[in-house]
């Protein structure tokens, strides 16, 4: 019997360069949104189609319409922010910074149901959609406050608008919906007390209390160390202190970076002692950060190494994390990030067949 073992991408392709000086000629007013959106749909209808000439059994849009990266899509267009919110510092000491939101009341300017209805009519196998987390939204909110609408207000519309998005994620067939928590772990450097990140814990759960444990089936959380420009923004952080608040998440995936790491048997050994039934660990084997592309047999190697600590019925493989998460970090190439998931696709099959002749 041929042992499967699922893989799946966590998110952004680098755009054609077409698609991001097109974005960068829409900020300057110089061309509307109706032909970026064109110009949009032709990159995601390419990169939909390369996908699936890398034997991807499960594909995304790689987030070509995320023209700002993985975080704001639902802000774009939104007239109530400023552009000075919290700092995010990455190791090669760039920063990004989250906008700050001047008023209240806040709504999605648009879901990711937008992208996944697109992407379903293009695609030929199933498609996952990337969300954002409510938590990284509530950053939004400035330190001071704003003036009639109270915080506790702000949170309970980020939780309305994110559990509806879902819910129409879910409705239009996504094979899963991945909430994307690259905070979790960079909220560890900014309160290693461990507070922040439960709380953001929490929110995401309680986000997702609406939902069904069949649904729940096809939800899926992603963690990362942040991945722009070939820098990361939390990787110091030890996996010991960030997993096991993680796997608390009411989610049955969980899609873990892992070729990054320093020490994936550590990793891999702490998130053995986290496994609960029910649930499937998608460990990292490709490394975005990393120019040179993984061979297949290096991919199959590192599946091999999660098999000592995962059973083969819990695990799944992915890649670490987005190849362009922000849409004009072009540090990684189109090509090679096809390149990279051609090798994990080949890499895990590889794995199967190393068991299935066990
Ligand atoms: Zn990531």
């Amino acid at each position: 019997m041929v042992m499967t073992i699922p893989t799946e991408n966590i998110g952004s392709i680098p755009r054609p360069q077409k698609l991001v000086d097109a974005y960068l000629r829409f900020k300057r007013g110089q061309l509307d949104r109706a032909s970026l959106e064109e110009i949009a749909l032709e990159a995601t209808r390419e990169t939909i189609q390369r996908l699936e000439e890398t034997g991807s059994p499960c594909v995304s849009d790689g987030e070509q319409s995320k023209f700002d990266g993985f975080a704001s899509y639902c802000l774009h267009g939104a007239t109530n922010l400023a552009p000075d919110g919290v700092e995010i510092v990455f190791s090669d000491g760039h920063s990004r910074f989250l906008p700050r939101l001047t008023r209240g009341p806040f709504r999605y300017q648009q879901g990711a149901d937008r992208f996944l209805e697109i992407s379903r009519k293009l695609a030929q196998v199933p498609v996952k959609q990337a969300v954002i987390s409510p938590s990284v939204i509530s950053l939004l909110y400035p330190q001071g406050g704003i003036e009639n609408y109270s915080r506790g207000q702000f949170i309970k519309d980020i939780l309305s608008e994110h559990a509806a998005e879902i819910e129409r994620c879910l409705s239009l067939g996504a094979h899963k919906v991945q909430i994307d928590f690259t905070e979790g772990r960079l909220s560890l450097k900014l309160d290693p007390s461990g507070e922040l990140l439960q709380g953001m814990v929490d929110l995401i759960n309680q986000g997702l209390s609406g939902f069904t444990d069949v649904q729940r089936q096809r939800l899926g959380v992603h963690t990362c160390p942040g991945s722009d420009r070939d820098a990361t923004h939390s990787a110091d952080v030890d996996y010991k202190d960030l997993l096991p608040t993680l796997f608390r998440i009411n989610v049955a995936n969980f899609y873990i970076a892992m070729a990054h790491e320093k020490d994936p048997e550590k990793g891999l050994r702490i998130i053995k002692t986290l496994l609960r039934p029910g649930i499937r660990v998608f460990i990292g084997v490709i490394d975005p950060i990393n120019p040179e592309v993984e061979s297949p047999e290096l991919v199959r190697d590192r599946v091999l190494q999660a098999l000592r600590f995962i059973p083969l019925d819990q695990l799944g493989t992915c890649d670490d994390c987005g190849f362009s998460p922000f849409v004009d970090d072009v540090s990684t190439s189109r090509e090679i990030a096809f390149e990279k998931i051609r090798a994990r696709i080949i890499g895990t099959k590889m794995a199967e067949a190393v068991l299935d002749k066990s």
